[in-house]
């Protein structure tokens, strides 16, 4: 349903917000991603709000203001909430109302303008939070290409496990330490085994390692013992964001057997604070296509709409700046550019398996698309392929190296959609910084 365009994608639409008409913006009318957003350093309540152009459309505002009416108008008071549960928990007909008076509202010529202009506040006045109460979250393993150059470093003799043709793996990560970009956290400690020892040590990691991810936030959920269908899935998908899912190599491949990740992946995972809704990414979907001779997904993570326009071209970039750029005034370095198009599975898929056996989902769920490295070397979206293990550093514009990060890095990840005939749409910065370990 959210694979149809409509006059929201009008790629000729212009905002009477004029800095949402600049070519580069990555919030041009068409696109009106969601966050939850107060003033900096304010005691202000938090509550959601929508991007265009440089402001922030306030939706406590326009609710105040009585601007949108019916289903929109209840969405809007939803949204106006310190978190957008209750938003997502509305389900497509609402989200899909909103946008379309969010759209008509905000273009130019629009009888709401007056109204609505007392309620824009500039993006570079706010900060922002985690946009969701996130009750669970889950992270999946959908590039083959990572999946074999992670399981070449750990497993030489058998890098693809048979499974991961058929099963959309995953495994249930920690919600309390999802952060909003912004987020700067201490470098985590854990056990690990040095080369060549017999007995674990305990210390800082030194091999932290980054995952360049999409997160999928859940809107609507499904009643346990009801698994939801490939055909229904993408309904139940509020929108999606940029999520780095920072990991301690050290710390995983002395702990990762046989049950997964656990302390090497739960310290800290960061998101961008706007999530661009499935809706606006429309003009983007591509065809979800397998390689010649790869077995067909079984009948249950499979149809029609998915196999035709089941996955998504959005391009993705990882930037590193570390301190020494930062105190020369240099921006980040780009280490890797790629496209989601590459996912070995959608995100219908990803739904659809979640539940099969009955799990529910709730409004606000969580789930990463892992790690989004595609066919090439300079497409991977980690640390450790692009460095090969650590084995060749990367080289920065600046003269330094990297294998893994260093006390001070900010990593910075970056998506948007772009192509002729459609307007460009993007997702914002997802920034973290690694802060030194505690001391002992
Ligand atoms: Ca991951």
């Amino acid at each position: 349903m959210t694979t149809h365009l409509n006059e929201t994608h009008d790629p000729s639409l212009r905002s009477w917000v004029v800095s949402a008409n600049q070519p580069q913006t990555d919030f041009p009318v068409q696109n009106l991603p969601f966050a939850v957003f107060r003033r900096s350093g304010s005691d202000e309540p938090w509550r959601g709000g929508v991007a265009i152009g440089d402001q922030i459309l306030d939706l406590a505002a326009a609710d105040a203001a009585g601007v949108f009416t019916g289903l929109a108008g209840s969405a809007v008071k939803a949204g106006s909430e310190a978190t957008l549960n209750a938003l997502m928990a509305m389900g497509s007909q609402a989200w899909q109302a909103l946008r379309l008076a969010l759209s008509r509202a905000l273009r130019d010529g629009a009888k709401e303008q007056t109204a609505l202009q007392t309620c824009l506040v500039p993006q570079a006045q706010a900060e922002y939070t985690v946009p969701a109460r996130i009750g669970d979250y889950t992270d999946f393993y959908t590039s083959v290409y990572h999946a074999t150059n992670i399981g070449r470093l750990f497993r030489p003799d058998n890098p693809l496990m048979p499974n991961y043709k058929w099963v959309p793996i995953g495994y249930h990560g920690r919600a309390s330490s999802v952060g909003v970009s912004g987020q700067a956290f201490v470098r985590p400690s854990g056990q690990i085994m040095p080369p060549g020892a017999t007995e674990p040590v305990v210390g800082p990691s030194r091999r932290l390692d980054i995952e360049l991810e999409l997160g999928i936030f859940l809107g609507t959920g499904n009643p346990l013992g009801e698994p939801v269908g490939i055909e229904e899935a993408e309904s139940h998908v509020f929108g999606l964001c940029l999520l780095n899912d920072w990991s301690a190599r050290d710390l995983q491949a002395w702990e990762y057997q046989p049950l997964g990740p656990f302390l090497a992946k739960n310290f800290a995972t960061t998101i961008s604070p706007w999530i661009v809704t499935l809706e606006a990414l429309a003009p983007y979907r591509v065809a979800f296509q397998r390689p010649e001779g790869d077995p067909s997904p079984l009948p249950y993570l499979d149809s029609s709409v998915n196999r035709e326009a089941g996955a998504f071209d959005i391009q993705l970039q990882v930037g590193i700046q570390t301190p020494a750029m930062r105190e020369a005034g240099q921006g980040d370095a780009s280490i890797c550019l790629t496209s989601y198009r590459h996912a070995y599975w959608t995100i219908a898929q990803m739904v659809t398996h979640h539940t099969v056996n009955g799990c529910n989902l709730q409004p606000g769920d969580l789930f990463g698309s892992g790690t989004l490295s595609g066919p090439t070397l300079d497409q991977a979206g980690a640390l450790i392929e692009l460095t090969q293990g650590g084995k060749n550093p990367l080289q920065l514009p600046n003269g330094e190296q990297r294998t893994f990060l260093e006390d001070g890095d900010a990593i910075v990840l970056r998506g948007w959609c772009e192509k002729p005939g459609a307007a460009r749409i993007g997702f914002g910065e997802c920034r973290g910084t690694i802060l030194p370990a505690r001391k002992a």
